[in-house]
């Protein structure tokens, strides 16, 4: 009887994991979306109003939060899931897993399609990202390893090593270089790597005729598929094709600049290169946080200089307000967005802050810190420029401040305000900052 329960264990499982032909039922109707992926991209373009009406210019923002992973990384995630898929490096519903290094949106995105697909997913993100991604990445049955990094985005070798090594690299030879690598933490890097060494359901193929596959083959397959976000073209490609064509479409072709923050880079590179390609004088302007080296990159040549390198110091090794943009090396998704940006703005954590929280009290928008920074960039750009009434200026609202809860505290009243956390990161609150920035217009 024990041979027979589990003979049913067996069965239950192979029918929990089974997945089913797609079947081709009519559905009359062009409004009804194919499950998740169908709720991605097309997001609406807002006017703030309430910075819009004050600057007597059209600052329009590109609704991002709106995708159904909660972020601008939907879009990236499935050109990148699709992409390799194409390329037949996964197969849905295969057990094929998927590796990325990501401070939160891109995780969650990557796991939200992988759900849908059948893969599983590995996310290595730095562990001072706000609690609410990792809760999300949970919920959605990723696997999380949380790494004490200088960086997840400026390391190349720590992180973006790691994941190499897991995705790609045969096990014999990643003991080698684990022990090589003397940023890696060995101890976390062996519990993460274990599973995988074992076996990976893309890799462990049982063979119809009753042989198993030779063990050695097994051990030098690769163990999934490393998306990459920084250094994959797909992810210019998401937004060249996608979001860049949507917001000519949506302000007919009439816009005279557009902002965005800038992490792996590919949505600057992405859409402000399709923005170019249909009119040279739409204005490309990247909003860099404290710490981050892009401005310097393009006001001065170079990353940073050393009087900087406090500051760069301070943004990336304790914890940050802004998450999700700033950067300090060359990726070959920035590589691409540098000849066709025009200019930059340093945003300081105090007026990410503010601006948050004025946007709340003004306009009833919600937003997460890197919009609120380019929204601070907006405001820069018409008070730097000798702008005419009426002109237009477009961002992206990359995501929205429920996954920011713990850090940017938006209350525009004591009662729920948590500025604890603002003074212990010597951040000013001041609630006069952007009203005195737009009357010094
Ligand atoms: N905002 C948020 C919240 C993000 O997570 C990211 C991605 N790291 C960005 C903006 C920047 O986008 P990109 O990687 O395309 O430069």
């Amino acid at each position: 009887s024990t041979s027979l329960a589990l003979f049913y264990q067996a069965r239950r499982k192979e029918r929990l994991n089974a997945h089913f032909e797609p079947r081709p039922i009519e559905l009359r109707s062009d409004e009804v979306l194919s499950g998740v992926t169908g709720l991605i991209g097309n997001t609406p373009l807002i006017r703030i109003n309430s910075l819009s009406d004050a600057l007597g210019v059209n600052i329009l923002g590109k609704a991002e939060f709106l995708n159904p992973g909660g972020s601008v990384k939907d879009r990236v995630a499935l050109r990148m899931i699709d992409d390799a898929e194409t390329a037949g490096l996964l197969h849905p519903h295969t057990g094929s897993r998927i590796f990325e290094g990501t401070v939160g949106s891109t995780g969650i995105s990557i796991a939200t399609i992988a759900r849908a697909r059948g893969y599983d997913v590995t996310i290595i993100m730095p562990d001072d990202v706000a609690e609410e991604k990792v809760k999300a990445l949970h919920a959605l049955g990723a696997d999380v390893e949380r790494v004490r990094p200088a960086s997840i985005v400026d390391k190349k070798q720590y992180v973006v090593s790691l994941l190499y090594i897991l995705a790609k690299i045969p096990p014999q030879n990643c003991f080698r270089m684990l022990q090589n690598n003397a940023q890696l933490n060995l101890e976390s890097t062996l519990r993460l790597i274990k599973p995988h060494l074992v076996q990976s359901p893309s890799s462990v193929v049982v063979s119809t005729s009753g042989n198993e596959e030779n063990p050695e083959d097994l051990m030098n397959k690769p163990r999934g598929f490393f998306a990459d976000q920084f250094e994959n073209r797909s992810n210019h490609d998401a937004h060249y094709d996608g979001t860049g064509p949507e917001i000519w479409r949506q302000t007919n072709g009439s816009l005279n600049a557009f902002v965005s923050g800038a992490g792996t880079g590919g949505t600057v590179a992405g859409i402000g290169r399709f923005l170019k390609s249909m009119n040279e004088e739409v204005m490309v302007a990247i909003s860099d946080p404290e710490g981050s080296g892009l401005y310097n990159k393009i006001k001065h040549g170079v990353m940073f200089d050393a009087k900087e390198s406090e500051g760069t110091k301070r943004r990336h090794q304790v914890d940050t307000v802004v998450e999700g943009i700033g950067i300090n090396r060359l990726t070959d998704n920035i590589s691409l967005a540098l000849p066709i940006v025009d200019d930059a703005f340093r945003i300081t954590d105090a007026e990410a802050v503010a601006m948050s929280r004025y946007l709340v009290q003004h306009d009833g928008l919600f937003l997460g810190s890197s919009s609120a920074c380019n929204l601070v960039a907006c405001v820069k750009i018409a008070q730097k420029m000798d702008w005419k009434e009426g002109q237009t200026i477009v961002t992206i609202l990359c995501d929205s401040g429920n996954r920011h809860y713990s850090k940017m505290i938006y209350s525009i009243t004591n009662v729920a305000r948590n500025d604890e956390y603002l003074e212990k990161a010597g951040i000013p609150i001041d609630s006069d900052l952007i009203p005195a920035m737009i009357s010094s217009l």
